[in-house]
């Protein structure tokens, strides 16, 4: 397992800039989710590191090792792609052995390896089986041996759960985090899926435009958006617009300004402070706002409920805010559910749940 490093890689792909001076380390044995929209530049991030393209700018290190213009074949990466690629007229044991082949290694290591790597992924028994006779969740697991049989340095995975059901995701993100760590593999895994990501991740980042917006591990990006894009991409939120006042009584919280009174909140890391004045936006989770009381809060917002939807564990709610937007509330095991009326209620945030960003 490696320490892997890009510095201030740049590429572009017919003068456009796909990759803009990512810099990031991901530490041995770590499991790292890039996560962005698509077109973004996750699987081209991915592909640099397998040795599939060359940067225009920067390095690329495994431990104190610059790979940067190493051949794929010879950063010992084991990829597990979202088409699987596997080979249709090999049968499972040859798909796997594959590697091993190229390597020149003898005939016994290769049947005790692939035998190993079969038996990681649960399919033990199956080698001889045509790839064709296998389900989709089967062929992410002979994709997934194929990559784990060369024993790699670091294995990089490209939107592998995307081709199965619903159910099947589920189980495949456990097992798939399962065999990372019991392997000590530093893995690289690209997705737009936030709950995957949230789920499986021990640190993420966050990308857009070929650039990483913010890297941390997944409740501090949930918790602490460092803008208006990640706030929205991480979890349902909702944005008010505001207007800085000053710094309240508060170390490290600001009250705003918004159409429907002052709200009180704190910047995503303390590091950045807004000027009085300054037009921000403050982003409220569904689930921080309740119709309780909140022991900190003096936040209280004046609207009345025009929507609501049952979801058993949950329930949703539309608040039209007096003066202000639509925002959704999500309260868990409700004991009494409120419906659609004009009358007027307080919905509550803590000052610690609303967090001002740069608009
Ligand atoms: P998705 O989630 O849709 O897979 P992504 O974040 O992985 O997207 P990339 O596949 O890395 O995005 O693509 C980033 C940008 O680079 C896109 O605009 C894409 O069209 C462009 N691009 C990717 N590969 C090439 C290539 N070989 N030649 C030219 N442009 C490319």
């Amino acid at each position: 397992m490696v320490t892997i490093t890009l510095q201030e890689l740049t590429k572009r792909f017919s003068g456009s800039v796909v990759l803009s001076s990512v810099d990031l380390q991901v530490p041995a044995g770590e499991l790292f989710f890039l996560l962005g929209p698509s077109g973004c530049g996750k699987t081209t991030l991915l592909r640099h590191v397998a040795g599939f393209y060359r940067p225009d700018e920067g390095r690329i290190w495994f431990d104190d090792e610059d790979v940067t213009r190493l051949p794929a074949h010879r950063r010992g990466t084991g990829m597990v792609f979202q088409s699987y690629a596997l080979w249709p007229h090999l049968n499972v044991a040859q798909n796997v052995a594959f590697g091993l082949e190229e390597r020149k290694r003898p005939r016994r290591e290769i049947e005790h390896r692939v035998a190993e790597a079969l038996d990681q992924v649960k399919l033990q028994g199956l080698g001889t089986r045509k790839i064709q006779q296998l389900s989709g969740g089967q062929q992410q697991r002979v994709a997934l041996a194929r990559a784990l049989v060369i024993r790699p340095k670091c294995l990089l995975l490209d939107e592998p759960l995307s081709n199965l059901d619903a159910k099947l995701r589920l189980e495949m993100r456990t097992e798939i985090r399962h065999i990372v760590k019991e392997h000590g593999l530093t893995a690289i895994y690209v997705t737009h899926d936030r709950d995957e990501a949230l789920s499986m991740a021990d640190r993420m980042a966050i990308m857009d435009a070929g650039k990483l917006v913010q890297v941390g591990v997944p409740q501090d990006i949930y918790r602490h958006p460092a803008t208006r894009m990640v706030a929205e991409f991480i979890g349902e939120t909702n944005f008010v617009e505001g207007r800085a006042m000053r710094q309240s009584s508060w170390a490290g919280f600001y009250d705003v300004e918004t159409p429907f009174g002052t709200l009180r909140g704190r910047t995503n890391d303390g590091t950045w402070q807004p000027a009085a004045g300054q037009p921000v936006v403050l982003s409220i989770r569904p689930e921080s706002l309740t119709f309780g009381t909140v022991v900190d809060s003096s936040n209280r917002i004046p609207g009345h409920v025009v929507d609501t939807t049952y979801l058993g564990a949950t329930v949703q709610y539309l608040i039209q805010v007096h003066g202000g937007p639509l925002m959704k509330v999500c309260e868990t095991n409700p004991q009494e559910i409120r419906l659609p009326s004009e009358d007027e209620v307080r919905v509550m945030v803590a000052m610690n749940d609303v967090v001002i960003l740069r608009k």
